[in-house]
């Protein structure tokens, strides 16, 4: 073996020896670099997993039970009845009044819904003329909603931003053309998803409702007590004050009203209801 040779040889396994070692250095690098990664991802989701307790909690402490008690078509008993029932043990109510049977027979005059008006109620729409709106065109719907604006007005009423629909029907595309018109549409109990409304995930364009017409007392007690369990919003409603047919009767109010105030559950208007969720949206996003 010459010289030369052995230069080679010993620069060869230099270079070996530098590849393995840097070769090695290099895998070692690497898998540090993944090592650290997974770390930090389980730092990352941990974070995100405490953001979303707090999150959860603020949103819990946030809540709180309330009830809307609301009375459709505007009839003269909203007046005569409930409303010294409801002043007397100092709560406040929400008129959805249609507006063409204002001032009709069997219906409230407009000095009546102007003195509710002063007394804290909420005097909201329930349409121009209490139509079946499935069974109208599109336009033939927002005219409803718009023309009713515009009775409102000629009345010397504030513009009602709120909404239950007349039968709780309408086709769903009508629904999202409404929503310009109105922060709020309440349905009936049969077209409802669920008895109250959470504040986290209220759909304001399909609101629960739950009917006290027919219903059984001791049924609606068991949706307040759901409602304050839950910390979540009951709507209710009523119809002219009545033993027939798609009417409230008058000890059945009584029986709530009272329930109401055992309970202790607050009660505000659509308007206030309305108000609150906002502020409690607002929070949560803070
Ligand atoms: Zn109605």
């Amino acid at each position: 073996m010459n010289y030369k040779k052995i230069v080679l040889l010993i620069s060869l396994g230099i270079v070996f020896i530098f590849i393995v070692i840097v070769g090695s250095n290099r895998f070692y690098t690497i898998d540090d670099e993944i090592k650290q990664k997974i770390k930090e991802e389980q730092i990352e989701r941990e974070e995100r997993k405490e953001k979303e307790q707090i999150l959860r909690k603020k949103i819990e402490d946030l809540k709180y039970p309330l009830l809307v008690f609301t009375f459709d078509d505007g009839a003269s008993s909203d007046y005569e009845i409930v409303y010294p029932m409801f002043r007397e043990k100092g709560i406040k109510g929400t008129s959805f009044v249609v507006g063409n049977w204002i001032n009709k027979d069997g219906f409230m005059n407009i000095e009546q819904i102007k003195e509710m008006l002063n007394g804290g109620w909420d005097i909201q729409g329930h349409t121009l003329e209490h139509k079946r709106l499935k069974e109208l065109k599109s336009d033939e719907v927002v005219e409803q909603v718009i023309k009713n604006n515009e009775r409102f007005k000629e009345l010397g009423l504030p513009e009602p931003k709120h909404l239950a629909l007349p039968y709780g029907q309408i086709n769903e595309k009508d629904r999202s053309l409404l929503a310009e018109y109105r922060k709020t549409i309440r349905n009936v109990s049969s077209t409802s998803s669920g008895r109250t409304n959470n504040w986290e995930d209220i759909d304001f364009t399909s609101l629960n409702s739950v009917n006290i017409d027919t219903a059984d007392v001791d049924r609606i007690k068991e949706d307040i007590d759901f409602a304050i369990e839950t910390n979540s919003i009951i709507i209710l409603y009523g119809h002219r004050i009545g033993e027939d047919d798609y009417q409230t009767p008058l000890n059945t109010l009584k029986e709530i009203t009272d329930y109401i105030i055992e309970k202790n559950i607050e009660t505000v208007t659509i308007s206030e209801m309305y108000d609150r969720v906002i502020d409690f949206q607002d929070k949560v996003k803070q």
